[in-house]
């Protein structure tokens, strides 16, 4: 299918501008007014808050406590496995990854996976010597990266062959992949499936080739098209595209026809993120010619318009940053006050101990977060003695856990229900809270949060800004001057 696409216009954009078409001029003005650092919550404590001191010992430590507790050892965990490859170099580019166009470097990455299961199943095994048995079943498996599709089709199926063997599979489990769409064709989908994955996350970001060439991800729309296409008759239960806004060279028109790109494609569930130009921090981004950024305000007129396009399409809020169809698992999650939030983002699944696998990936286990070593060489060096490649993480207190609970409660269900949460840790929520409470006044003022003694509820118009108000509750924000290693909310 191949779609027009029309010449970008000047950078005229701006919140005022914005307002001819007829958006709401309210909810720019909101958007410009909480366009304020913070991070995205797929923990608390944030990953920037991950100690050196904690080390394979504590995570281990976490693993007997799992082993140790009745009914914890056999319950359900979910899985991510970083890929770090990727063949080109995105000048956005934020993650952690290893460009090469050297397929023969996955081989042996994957065999120091494959050591790092053999480590991680000693450590689930619920008596001395039964390592080998499979002893927790998985009910959620996310292959992300850099690029999972750097990968063969043999070493894919590799892959989920020691997989399956190390680990019971629940049914149904979700198993979804990141796929650059450069690197896939429909033939390749077909084994993707037939590998059981059912879910799809396309990476875009934009449709128009001339921010795609700014940001040195190009792919045509026809390509895109046929993929969604072939993945549908493939039956993927979930199909997912990802967008980034203020990208270089976006301006309302080229993106207002990215976005009627995108609904003409009618993928499952959204994913819109904001480009944050971090250049020091990210050596890719310093490619990015500053000066074809879309300015603060255009940032905001091209955020307004994707929530009106989103809306104006059917699609559901579900939180922070992402959309789903009403039909789609995540939507009737939300409906049901049924949303979860974990590293991935938003999921239907319940709570479950994450097991991170590969470089740089992030475990959840008990009440603690870890992290492994970033680089190959440091990953390798831990797995050569044996060892979890654990390099930093955090046990939580007693505040994390209620705090976690509290963010994640407003940023998955959109309420906290004060009454049973007080009951549930034992404490006097307005005193607890009594700061927390001062702050949320002024985003009641704005209609984004309903405050009462019951329940602090997130207002649909408040949805955008769920971020925002989740800040309120996190105390490291709160003590120290951090906001300005986050990526900007726009
Ligand atoms: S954005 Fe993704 S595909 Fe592009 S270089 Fe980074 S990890 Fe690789």
């Amino acid at each position: 299918m191949t779609l027009a696409l029309t010449p970008q216009n000047a950078h005229t954009a701006s919140v005022r501008a914005f307002k001819a078409p007829g958006a709401s001029i309210a909810d720019a003005a909101l958007l410009e007014r909480f366009n304020i650092a913070g991070p995205r919550y797929t923990s608390y404590p944030t990953a920037d808050r991950f100690v050196e001191a904690f080390g394979p010992q504590d995570l281990q430590a976490a693993y007997a406590q799992r082993r140790a507790i009745p009914g914890l050892a056999n319950r359900p965990v979910s899985i991510y496995l970083h890929v770090p490859f990727c063949e080109a170099l995105c000048y956005y580019c934020a993650c952690n990854k290893i460009i090469t166009k050297h397929k023969e470097r996955a081989a042996p990455y994957l065999a120091d996976v494959a050591r790092e299961i053999d480590v991680v199943m000693q450590q689930l095994a619920p008596t001395e010597g039964a390592a080998s048995t499979a002893v927790a079943s998985v009910s959620q498996l996310h292959l992300g990266g850099g690029s999972p599709t750097f990968l063969s089709d043999a070493e894919l199926a590799d892959l989920m062959a020691l997989l399956r063997r190390s680990f019971v599979f629940a049914e149904p489990a979700e198993l979804s992949i990141e796929v650059d769409p450069r690197t896939v064709t429909p033939a390749r989908l077909q084994h993707l499936r037939s590998l059981g994955f059912n879910r799809l996350s396309f990476g875009v970001q934009d449709f128009d080739a001339a921010v795609q060439q700014a940001v040195h991800r190009e792919q045509s729309t026809g390509q895109v098209f046929a993929l969604v296409q072939a993945a549908r008759q493939l039956q993927f239960e979930s199909i997912n595209v990802d967008l980034i806004y203020g990208l270089p060279g976006q301006s309302q028109a080229s993106f207002a026809q990215t976005l009627q790109t995108l609904v003409a494609l009618q993928p499952d569930r959204v994913a819109l993120y904001a480009y944050a130009h971090l250049p020091t921090r990210f050596k890719p981004q310093r490619r990015i010619d500053s000066q074809q950024l879309p300015s603060g305000a255009e940032k905001v007129a091209l955020q307004a318009l994707a929530l009106r396009s989103m809306h104006e399409a059917g699609y559901v809020d579900i939180g922070m940053d992402h959309f789903a169809l009403p039909t789609d698992s995540l939507a009737v999650a939300k409906r049901k006050g049924l949303l979860h939030r974990n590293f991935q983002g938003y999921s239907t699944q319940p709570e479950t101990d994450l097991i991170g696998l590969g470089v740089s990936s992030i475990s959840k286990i008990g009440a603690t977060y870890s992290q492994n070593a970033k680089d190959l060489e440091s990953y390798r060096a831990a797995l050569d003695q044996g060892q979890l490649p654990v390099v930093r993480g955090l046990a939580l207190s007693r505040d994390d856990l209620i705090r976690r609970e509290a963010i994640m409660a407003l940023m998955c269900q959109g309420v906290l229900e004060v009454p049973a949460f007080a009951q549930q840790w034992l404490l006097d929520f307005s005193s607890y809270f009594a700061p927390e409470l001062v702050q949320l006044q002024d985003y009641a003022a704005q209609g984004l949060v309903e405050l009462s003694e019951q329940r602090i509820a997130v207002t649909p118009k408040g949805w955008t800004f769920v971020r925002a108000i989740a800040m309120v509750f996190d105390r490291y924000l709160q003590e120290a001057q951090r906001r300005a290693q986050f990526s900007k909310i726009l």
